[in-house]
């Protein structure tokens, strides 16, 4: 009779055992789980405060990773800030020793691009270069490592492996028809043994095809070619190079050619080379035409700076590739009223 009580209460007493051992080691887990989220959340508001003080140093963000389970892409944004100050070295350090704990591939390929990239903005083409080859022999199709080397091929004036880059992107179905012609013209002014009516002559056919590269063959005629400018000057809108004609020297005019072209005139006017006293549609040219032709003692000078019409930031030196947006010939001439050199240093006197 008893064998039967006890097998008749067994089954219950067994599941309610089984449930209150769940429950507790669910408690347990719960409690645990809820003092060490207390924990780490306090070690890293101590070390977020640490941060406000902008005392982090490289190794602090590797402890963050590491010891403190700081999600990889928080730790990925707040070692940029090392680059928006342009810290170059302690952007890489970060990257670094990271590079050493990550275990996943993909991690390491994002950090490998982001060390890349750093290098590239701190101007260390070579380790640039030898960073992104790295990535591209585990991963192939990767655009950025790709890309990047282009802009750096281009930099180094390695026409040739920029082109054979170029036909790595058109295999995997990037857009590289601008860059491609952007290269070719380059490597063609490049050349110092082809003979500069020839090379004129194969700029003139890529112009027509492409006028994107007006300012390119403009460059180069300017420096080379100046006769083939003069005679062909109605083939160019001027206004986008004002600033490589300002900047020619009253020798190299063709004055018969300046007069009949309004621009150029007021532009000579305002340079103080011709005597005109003429408006221009451009104001700062009108301002320097006006001051010129007056009695008043300023001495004003016009200075250039560019925007790029893509991502609408400005440099004060031109480049074919926009520095922040990598675009290829984006950059749009901008003239700018400055004081004069003669009056900056008679103050100085
Ligand atoms: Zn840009």
């Amino acid at each position: 009779m008893d064998g039967l009580v006890i097998e008749y209460h067994d089954p219950l007493f067994g599941i309610f055992t089984l449930f209150l051992v769940i429950f507790i080691a669910s408690f347990l887990t719960y409690a645990y789980n809820i003092y060490i989220e207390r924990k780490s959340r306090k070690e890293y508001r101590d070390f977020i405060k640490k941060f406000e003080l902008g005392d982090l140093k490289e190794d602090d963000y590797i402890s963050l990773y590491t010891t403190y389970n700081l999600p990889f892409d928080s730790i990925i944004l707040l070692a940029s800030s090392f680059l928006h100050k342009g810290e170059y070295n302690k952007a890489v350090s970060v990257y670094q020793g990271l590079l050493n704990h990550v275990k996943e591939p993909v991690k390491k390929e994002e950090l490998l691009e982001l060390l890349g990239k750093t290098y590239f903005k701190g101007g260390f083409l070579q380790r640039s270069k030898e960073t992104f080859l790295k990535i591209l022999q585990f991963s192939p199709r990767n655009t950025q490592a790709l890309f990047h080397l282009l802009f750096i091929y281009e930099k180094l004036r390695e026409y040739t492996k920029a082109e054979d880059v170029m036909e790595s992107l058109d295999e995997i179905d990037e857009n590289v028809r601008t860059d491609k012609t952007y290269i070719r013209t380059l490597a063609l002014i490049d050349n110092i043994r082809m003979p500069i009516d020839e090379k004129t002559q194969k700029l003139l056919a890529i112009y027509n095809i492409n006028p994107l590269i007006e300012r390119l063959f403009l460059d180069f005629l300017l420096k080379y070619n100046k006769p083939f400018f003069w005679k062909n000057i109605e083939l160019f809108d001027l206004t986008k190079i004002i600033d490589l004609l300002w900047f020619l020297d009253q020798k190299d005019l063709e004055l018969e050619i300046v007069e009949k072209i309004p621009f150029l005139k007021h532009l000579y006017s305002a340079k103080g080379f011709l005597k005109d006293n003429v408006a221009s549609e451009i104001f700062e040219l009108s301002v320097l035409i006006a001051t010129k032709n007056s009695t008043l003692d300023v001495n004003l000078d016009l200075n250039f700076y560019f925007l790029c019409t893509k991502c609408k930031k400005t440099i004060p030196m031109y480049d074919s590739r926009c520095p922040h947006c990598h675009n290829i010939l984006t950059l749009k001439v901008k003239p700018q009223l400055t004081k004069g050199y003669y009056e900056k240093n008679s103050s100085l006197q």
